[in-house]
């Protein structure tokens, strides 16, 4: 609820705060039991530092993190300790969250070790079967990461972050550094292992292609704040936002009835230190009118679950 996070920007020879990027300002969304909600934006967009800040990595800088209707956002790291067994987060880069110098079976019994009383053989039981169930070899254990390839390495950070049989998942763009071909077995993996595990997913991406199988609802977020949000029927067949049409625009589509001109957006994304006044997205929405200039649109519901944040929706 209302979240932000700002990052103080140091200046001059006092190193005084100058300013600050404000990488998540008010954000408010709630993740269902059992959903994927989605979450797109591109680099910059707020995306990442969500997701630390909702599992108590980063601190917010205001707002409120409900879990299971438990206020986690003041929490100290002793009283956070039980809760993240529930909340694990499966990273980008597989090359570089994975300890190069741990063998797969320290890496998945790390969080056992530290977490539960299970004894060694326990333990060793429990890493062999998160290993099939991950679409790894028993044997696997005794090797270290760069024995793998990168969609494997993948597949065992997934082995590791379901160790503690988690409730909820954050997956940060957890298929973008590996290779188009193998994206869709490790999405269609977490797609078998949620229903497995009962699991839910927050799920990263930077575009709207990703997330378009796995998710239930999707949000798509600009410069620290959230678009839109919808039911993933309505994100890809009727989206409000102009941002979100330019994203979706650039999506390929196979159904001629989707087909769309595809908008190019002009300029870059503004700096989230010195966001434009009024709409943030206004320097480089195709609608923008002159009261996008003045006043912020508020995320507003048009109807079953659908949330815009843009005046041509009021
Ligand atoms: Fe574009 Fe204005 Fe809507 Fe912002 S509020 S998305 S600038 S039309
Ligand atoms: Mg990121």
């Amino acid at each position: 609820k209302n979240i932000k996070k700002y990052f103080p920007i140091k200046g001059g020879i006092l190193r005084k705060t100058v300013g600050y990027v404000k990488a998540v300002d008010d954000v408010s969304l709630n993740v269902l039991r059992g959903e994927t909600l989605g979450v797109v934006g591109e680099s910059g967009s707020g995306k990442s530092t969500l997701g630390r800040v909702l599992l108590r990595l980063l601190a917010p800088t205001e707002g409120e993190i409900l879990f299971e209707n438990q206020d986690i956002s003041t929490l100290g790291n002793r009283q956070l300790r039980p809760i993240r067994r529930d909340m694990q987060i499966v990273f980008q880069d597989p090359y570089a969250s994975l300890n190069s110098k741990m063998s797969v079976q320290e890496l998945i019994e790390e969080p056992l070790v530290v977490q539960t009383k299970l004894s060694r053989a326990e333990r060793r039981d429990k890493a062999i079967d998160l290993l099939e169930k991950v679409g790894l070899r028993p044997d696997d254990r005794l090797k270290y990461p760069h024995e793998f390839s990168g969609g494997q390495r993948q597949r065992i950070s997934i082995a590791r972050a379901l160790s503690l049989n988690p409730k909820f998942v954050i997956c940060d763009e957890p298929v973008s550094a590996l290779d188009v071909s193998i994206q869709a077995q490790v999405l269609n993996l977490m797609a078998d292992l949620q229903d497995e595990f009962n699991l839910t997913y927050l799920f990263i991406a930077h575009d709207l292609s990703v997330v378009k199988h796995i998710s239930d609802r999707v949000a798509v977020m600009y410069l620290g704040r959230i678009a839109e949000i919808a039911p993933k029927k309505s994100i890809y067949e009727k989206p409000l936002h102009p941002y979100t049409q330019a994203l979706l625009s650039s999506v390929p589509s196979t159904d001629v009835r989707h087909k769309r001109q595809k908008i190019i957006l002009k300029g870059d994304l503004p700096s989230p230190s010195n966001p434009p006044s009024g709409c943030s997205f206004r320097t480089r929405c195709p609608k923008a009118h002159e009261r996008c200039e003045l006043v912020r649109p508020e995320l507003t519901e048009v109807g079953n679950g659908h949330y815009v944040a843009c005046h041509l929706y009021e």
